[in-house]
């Protein structure tokens, strides 16, 4: 077996070969320290410069309020912490929603116990946070909003104009976690009212551990990494300089090819869910049902259990992701389909497979009839699905 089938870039993507080959000579030759005087370094901080300039233009930013950071997970702990330091005299609540990446939802409970309060605005059955219940959450010592661009998990794509409006009209901040729709859907921090900004490489084609922080002029908030003045002294650190390289490049191949790509992925998404739908009984798509990410499929096959179909998948050569949160030692379900209303045992047999514009119609062929083959003998095996037999009977 020397198949693979990958179907996880919600969890990290593969480097574009263009990307790897722009970064390569600041792995190499072009080592020079961004912030030192010498003209040597002049490559490296110039290369840096075009970086930020090309992720600025993704989403509408002037350059200079692009930081560089560690990856999404630092821009979101920076986003929340450093605000709710900046604003504390303000007040000291903040609204997110209850299907947010980790990355949020533990600096949250951090702020916590911080003494910050935090409202967690629900969401309905495909995953749409709910824009009335996130006014009336609303309060006078409102200090932020903080609502995913779109979902890692079921991939709907929130109204993020409207949130940006509501959170414009209260005057409060606006954070958007967008590392799933950056470089896949088209942003604008302007006409999106978004003060701050979470990307990250690795989920665009790009190199893992670099991410960015847009910060809107003017907005409040202080450094998260202390040391020395590099980002408008806001970020310390020597620049990570291949990663920002190999992020520029590839946000930049991702606006010039988005529409393309965007068109090609959604047709194969489409594809996919269509086939397991009508070919594999009592499943059940999780998400927005055109309201989604381009590559995103979410999947709940009843009677089975995520993490046994996982495995049976590998043996196939085939990379998915559970809905569960098994990989890190809970045997809770996922809180996002929880969130979504799913029963339990529902969302324990759940599959995410998500896709790139590498996959084919024949590959997602080869994964619907090992899938269905998959799903059946689990299901044979299952004394939940024995007893529902006999009662159709
Ligand atoms: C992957 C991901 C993150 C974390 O980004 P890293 O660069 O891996 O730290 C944060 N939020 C969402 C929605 C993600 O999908």
């Amino acid at each position: 077996m020397n198949k693979l089938i990958y179907l996880d870039n919600a969890a990290t993507t593969k480097p574009a070969p263009e990307v790897v080959q722009e970064m390569m000579p600041y792995l190499g030759e072009n080592f020079g320290n961004p912030s030192a005087f010498y003209s040597f370094a002049g490559k490296a901080a110039q290369a840096v410069d075009v970086a930020r300039k090309s992720i600025a233009d993704t989403i509408g930013a002037k350059t200079e309020e692009i930081y560089f950071t560690a990856g999404g997970s630092e821009s979101d702990n920076w986003a929340l912490v450093a605000t709710a330091e900046a604003m504390e005299n303000k007040g000291k609540h903040i609204i997110t929603s209850t299907i947010e990446h980790h990355a949020i939802l533990h600096t949250c409970d951090y702020l916590k116990k911080r003494g910050f309060e935090i409202t967690y605005v629900g969401v309905d059955e495909d995953g749409v946070v709910k824009l009335d219940e996130l006014k009336a959450a609303i309060r006078p010592d409102t200090i932020l909003i903080s609502i995913m661009a779109a979902n890692n998990e079921i991939g709907t794509i929130q109204p993020l104009k409207e949130i940006g409006a509501i959170a414009k009209e209260n005057k409060i901040l606006f954070h958007t976690d967008a590392v799933q729709a950056f470089g896949h859907i088209p942003l604008s921090v302007d006409e999106m009212n978004i003060d701050l900004l979470s990307a990250s490489g690795h989920k665009i084609h790009g190199p893992k551990g670099v991410g960015i922080l847009y910060i809107r002029r003017g907005v409040k908030i202080g450094a998260f990494m202390h040391g020395g003045a590099q980002e408008r002294r806001r970020r310390a650190g020597t620049h990570n300089v291949p990663g920002i390289v190999g992020m520029g490049k590839a946000a930049g191949l991702a606006v010039r090819d988005m529409a393309q790509v965007s068109e090609k992925v959604s047709s194969l998404r489409d594809y996919l869910i269509e086939k397991v739908m009508a070919e594999i009984p009592y499943t059940k798509l999780n998400g927005h049902k055109t309201n989604r990410l381009p590559n995103n499929a979410n999947f709940s096959f009843s009677f089975i259990e995520g993490e046994s179909l996982l495995i049976m998948l590998d043996q196939a050569g085939i990379c998915g992701s559970s809905g569960s949160a098994c990989t890190s030692g809970s045997l809770d379900p996922s809180h996002v389909l929880m969130a979504i209303g799913l029963p339990h045992e529902i969302a324990h047999g759940s599959l995410r497979l998500s896709l790139s514009e590498e996959n084919t119609r024949e590959e997602l062929d080869y994964v619907v009839e090992t899938l269905k083959g998959i799903v059946k003998r689990l299901r044979d095996m299952s004394p939940l699905y024995e007893d529902f037999v006999k009662k159709q009977k």
